[in-house]
């Protein structure tokens, strides 16, 4: 007998799941005739929603040249034109573009860049990473060694992985003063005085720690960070595998702090959703410490599929729909909508706080055991919603009309307020 394997789902007597037999636009339409509107956009990637016909087309046309070639020694226009496109519309510094096949990979690209850099200028002893708590960058070794070491999916394997540095996560709401954040961000500074000569970089989502805990911290803490970074000579990586194409407003988090890393990560709705690709950004002195005459220092990482012919020709195709079909203003949207609508006032002595920010709506609650359950009663509303630990989120495609998204929303209040 074999038997599929899925990620977080060995209960006993779990419930059948339903099989996708098709998709369009935010729908989802199962083997068994359901059709149900999809509230996370499939972990939260599908940011044109399903089949969308540019991105179809654009998939048809370069699988009708070639499905695959290695960057090793070759190139191809549909790499090279995204490639430049990344450069284009990410802040000027950042214009060395390395791509990889899933977003813990382009992670875990940005953590050896930043220690070789490090070694290839002589300074061996920079090997450590300073990263937060309610931190989430991905599930290889490297990343897990960067994620939350307390509450993170991967404490278990703690004792396996590096040990990082980890500084408390960033705890001033999106409207904070320079004053609060200067208090807040004070650890990172005693930490980075203590570590900095051994550390390589620090790693932070921008903006919205999200698989952690969808902690939303402001733009100003960017800020200061970047400046300790710039103090104590460690790069600054942002992680935007989540945040990126629009997620937090704006096309990139650290748009809103108006600030550049050194290096930056992109992934999930990079191509839409429709395949697995990251691209991890590089500035110019980070990339020229790379060269040498002999090779010698150069950067010892080749995924094999690093960028697929395929993913980078939808990768383009999303990027210009997203820039012609006017998305920021969809999310400037969605973000009003859940901000008077899911953040309305709520009774119910599990709620502990509601927030919305970009494309991202939450519920936070006491007890995870409060949302035991919410998934089907979703599904029976019609809504494919997702809650993990102590959250109940929607992280939808960007193309939700009003209706959809007042659906989706009146689903997650329901389960709080509707005697079942
Ligand atoms: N970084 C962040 C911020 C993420 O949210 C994720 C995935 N949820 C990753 C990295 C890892 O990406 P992937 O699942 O494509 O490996």
């Amino acid at each position: 007998m074999s038997q599929l394997w899925y990620p977080y789902t060995q209960m006993l007597n779990a419930p059948k799941m339903p099989c996708v037999v098709n998709a369009q636009g935010p729908y989802l339409e199962f083997a068994d005739g359901r059709r149900v509107l999809d509230a996370t956009s499939s972990w939260w990637c599908l940011i044109h929603g399903y089949k969308h016909p540019e991105l179809d087309q654009a998939l048809q046309d370069q699988a009708s040249r070639f499905a695959h070639v290695m960057l090793g020694g070759l190139t191809h226009e549909p790499a090279q034109a995204l490639a430049k496109a990344l450069v284009d519309i990410t802040p000027e510094p950042l214009n060395h573009v390395f791509f990889s096949d899933s977003g813990s990979v382009g992670v875990e690209v940005a953590l050896k860049m930043a220690v070789q850099y490090w070694h290839n200028r002589g300074q061996t002893n920079k090997q450590r990473i300073l990263a937060f708590y309610k931190s989430y960058h991905g599930d290889t070794s490297g990343c897990m060694a960067v994620c939350d070491p307390a509450e993170g999916m991967h404490h278990l394997f703690n004792h396996l992985l590096p040990q990082q540095i980890f500084a408390p996560a960033p705890s001033v709401g999106l409207d904070a003063s320079w004053q609060q954040v200067q208090e807040d961000i004070q650890p990172v500074r005693v930490l980075l005085q203590q570590h900095a000569h051994e550390t390589a970089a620090v790693i932070i989502e921008p903006l919205l720690q999200a698989a952690g805990g969808f902690n939303m911290y402001s733009p100003l803490y960017l800020q200061a960070l970047r400046e300790l970074c710039d103090e104590f000579e460690v790069l600054l990586i942002l992680d935007e595998v989540a945040t990126g194409f629009g997620r937090t407003g704006t096309c990139f988090a650290m748009d809103q702090a108006q600030i550049c890393p050194d290096i930056l990560v992109l992934g999930k709705g990079l191509t839409g959703g429709y395949l697995g690709h990251a691209a991890t950004l590089a500035q110019t002195h980070v990339y020229d410490a790379f060269l040498s005459q002999d090779n010698e220092r150069a950067f010892m990482h080749g995924p094999t599929f690093m960028g697929n012919p395929l993913a980078t020709a939808v990768a383009l195709r999303s990027l210009q729909v997203f820039q012609q079909d006017h998305y920021l203003q969809r999310i400037q949207n969605l973000q009003q909508q859940l901000q008077q609508e899911l953040c309305a006032p709520l009774a119910h002595e599990q709620v502990v706080d509601i927030r919305a920010f970009g494309a991202t709506g939450v519920i936070e609650v006491k007890d995870a055991q409060a949302l035991a359950g919410v998934q089907a009663y979703a599904l029976q509303e019609g809504v494919w919603l997702r809650s993990f630990g102590r959250y109940l989120y929607t992280m939808p495609a960007y193309i939700l009309t009003p209706e959809q998204m007042r659906h989706i929303i009146q689903v997650m209040r329901a389960w709080f307020t509707e005697e079942r």
